[in-house]
């Protein structure tokens, strides 16, 4: 009796266990990351540069993107090249998707993960500033998604979305940077079920990450908030690790995203009264 148990059970394991991360999932896969010329971005390029993509990097900064890439070919990328300019134009993220298609002819996996400047303080009642930031945060990621859409329909590729813990629960002090955050959910979880139900091959997967330890998230944050940050590097690596597994949500750091994510739903009050309280309010110097 034990043989046959035995055999339904590992045949259970190997056809219902989520497959695993393996780098060779990538080599040879033509990326663009947004953002890449700092912070998760930037680290996100060298990862996938070990793994021997092509890759396409975009930012504002040309000179900080010329040593993002000369670095990923040292590391081993099949081939890597920059496009500068800001996604606070709208035309620019059609210019960059267009530069992936002249360059090769196709596209798998499109990483958006920029943000434009946003204070950390109360909400001062700017609401020009949120309107551009809405055009840098979230209507910027639908115009890359809807430019690059035939291209990764025909490679049946992946959109990786990085978001943020405020784009699900509320979080002070950040009222116009968490309003676009939330707006990426609201539409890439619309676009998935209408994928699914089109049978569009292209996964989305939606990163919501918790404080990393990226220089202008320490710099805005680490004198208000409590919560020791979770290193970049690693954030970097579980976002492509998703994105390759075609995951419909990344949380990272796992424990604190998955427990916040629980209780917004099961113990909303608690949670943001323990949200406030990692919060040293004192600190914050009111602009
Ligand atoms: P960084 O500030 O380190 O990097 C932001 C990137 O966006 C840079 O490459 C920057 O380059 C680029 N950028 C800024 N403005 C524009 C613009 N107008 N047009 C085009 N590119 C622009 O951010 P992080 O690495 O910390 O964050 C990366 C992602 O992770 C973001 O989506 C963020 O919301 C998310 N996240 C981060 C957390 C953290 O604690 N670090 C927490 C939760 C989510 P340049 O200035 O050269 O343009």
């Amino acid at each position: 009796i034990f043989i046959p148990l035995l055999g339904a059970a590992l045949a259970f394991y190997f056809y219902s266990a989520p497959p695993s991360f393996n780098e060779e999932m990538l080599r040879g896969k033509r990326v663009i990351v947004t953002g890449a010329s700092s912070g998760i971005g930037e680290q996100m390029a060298y990862h996938l540069a070990r793994m021997e993509t092509h890759l396409l990097l975009t930012a504002r900064t040309e000179a900080k993107l010329q040593k993002v890439v000369e670095q990923c070919l040292e590391l081993g990328a099949a081939s890597a090249r920059y496009i500068s300019g800001s996604m606070e134009d709208p035309s620019f993220p059609e210019v960059v998707v267009r530069e992936a298609e002249n360059t090769w002819g196709g596209l798998d996996m499109l990483i958006l993960n920029h943000i434009g400047h946003s204070t950390f303080n109360y909400f001062d009642g700017n609401v020009g500033h949120i309107r551009k930031l809405l055009e840098t945060n979230f209507l910027s990621y639908v115009a890359m998604t809807t430019s690059a859409l035939p291209m990764l329909r025909e490679s049946e590729g992946s959109i990786v979305v990085v978001s943020s813990l405020a784009g699900k629960v509320g979080s002070p002090f950040a009222a116009s940077y968490s309003a676009t955050k939330f707006a990426l959910d609201g539409f890439f979880s619309s676009l998935r079920h209408e994928f699914i139900m089109d049978k569009v091959n292209v996964s989305i997967t939606l990163c919501i990450l918790g404080y990393i330890n990226t220089e202008s998230a320490v710099r805005a944050v680490s004198h208000v908030l409590r919560d020791k940050p979770a290193p970049k590097e690693e954030c970097a690596l579980e976002i492509i690790k998703a994105g390759a597994l075609r995951q419909r949500e990344l949380h990272y750091p796992p424990w604190v995203v998955g427990t916040a994510v629980l209780l917004r739903d099961i113990a909303p009050e608690f949670l943001d009264s323990s949200i406030r309280s990692s919060y040293r309010v004192e600190n914050l110097k009111r602009t």
